[in-house]
């Protein structure tokens, strides 16, 4: 292997976000140690890398002692259960991968002296009273909801990443990524855009929680993975926002939905889960200041590709 490759391991590496980000960067020349459980992610997202040299997986939970061999240059940290649905139902698992799985790959950073990053999220802003969320903000997360499992250990991987930057010297990043979507991400996750895509591909009413009228903003996953390797080739220690500011009601993404697939459906509206933000767009001045970055991808062309992947699959 030529030692001039950086050499990059990526925890959550079968999952949505993270298989996008493998390609990525074996496309600009790294190699790629993968890392999953795959409680939440399938191996189908990454089946395309068998034979590929320059990528390897282990197969193991990040809440035990991961044990890399060889220099590793870079830890990027996406190992968690990401969506509403499977964190409710794995509640003890989430904590766990926020707190135990967040001290793992920081210790893995550390006794590698590798560059580390940490995917939060937008949930650390909880159910904002500020609008557009800066990173400034400092959240509105019920502490004992049933989404805190997520909120809470994400906030606290945040805290343990700013503790181990300030006391042991780790070379930190923190993305607080926000609505992230497109191809391979699971039919059955629960978010909204796999469910409309897949209801509206199989001729099923557009499940709709509460009136709609909630908003949500969001980015395509190439844009997402270009963000996420700025950010970890700059020097920036603080939390920033990545994410699409374009901001949609529920009820108008339900009709763009219907409108590219190309198919008119009834509106079933089921009650809106216990703490569901309200509100939701990143102010992504720092991403646009520091690293220069901003989503390219408009919703209807990322969408369009979405279902596409989609509809070969239902
Ligand atoms: P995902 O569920 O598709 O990917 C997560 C991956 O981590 C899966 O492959 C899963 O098997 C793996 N994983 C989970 N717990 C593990 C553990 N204990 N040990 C080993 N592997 C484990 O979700 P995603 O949407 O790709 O999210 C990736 C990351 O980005 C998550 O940390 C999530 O919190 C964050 N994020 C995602 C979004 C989004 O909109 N997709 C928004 C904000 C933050
Ligand atoms: N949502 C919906 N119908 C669904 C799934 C989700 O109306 O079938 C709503 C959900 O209540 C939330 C928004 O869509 O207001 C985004 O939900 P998602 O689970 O995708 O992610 P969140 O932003 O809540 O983490």
């Amino acid at each position: 292997m030529d030692s001039l490759m950086p050499r990059t391991v990526i925890l959550g590496a079968a999952g949505f976000i993270g298989s996008h980000l493998v390609d990525r960067l074996l496309a600009h020349g790294h190699e790629v140690v993968g890392v999953d459980s795959f409680v939440t992610g399938v191996r189908e997202n990454i089946a395309h890398l068998e034979g590929e040299g320059s990528f390897s997986l282990l197969e193991q939970d990040v809440t035990v002692h991961i044990d890399v061999e060889g220099p590793v240059d870079n830890v990027v940290n996406l190992a968690s259960p990401a969506s509403p649905v499977h964190y409710m139902q794995l509640p003890i698992a989430t904590l766990e991968a926020g707190s135990l799985g967040t001290r793992n790959a920081l210790g893995l950073a550390r006794a590698k002296n590798a560059r580390f990053l940490q995917a939060s999220t937008s949930e650390v802003y909880g159910d904002p009273l500020e609008h557009p969320q800066t990173e400034e903000y400092r959240g509105n997360v019920n502490p004992i909801g049933p989404r805190s499992v997520y909120d809470e250990g994400k906030r606290f991987g945040e805290a343990l990443v700013m503790a181990y930057h300030r006391a042991l010297g780790v070379d930190t990043r923190i993305a607080r990524i926000f609505n992230t979507y497109g191809p391979r991400m699971r039919f059955d996750d629960g978010r909204v855009v796999p469910a409309f895509v897949s209801q509206a591909l199989r001729g099923q009413p557009l499940t709709v929680f509460g009136d709609g009228s909630q908003t949500r903003s969001f980015c395509f996953v190439l844009d997402m993975v270009r963000g996420l390797e700025k950010l970890l080739e700059s020097s920036e220690h603080m939390p920033v926002n990545l994410g699409n500011p374009t901001e949609h009601t529920i009820l108008e993404f339900a009709g763009m939905v219907q409108r590219l697939a190309g198919i008119s459906l009834e509106i079933e509206c089921l009650p809106l889960p216990t703490d569901d933000p309200r509100l939701r767009r990143p102010d992504i001045e720092r991403a646009r200041r520091l690293l220069h970055w901003q989503p390219e991808v408009s919703l209807e062309e990322g969408l369009r590709d979405t279902i596409e992947w989609f509809r070969k699959r239902v």
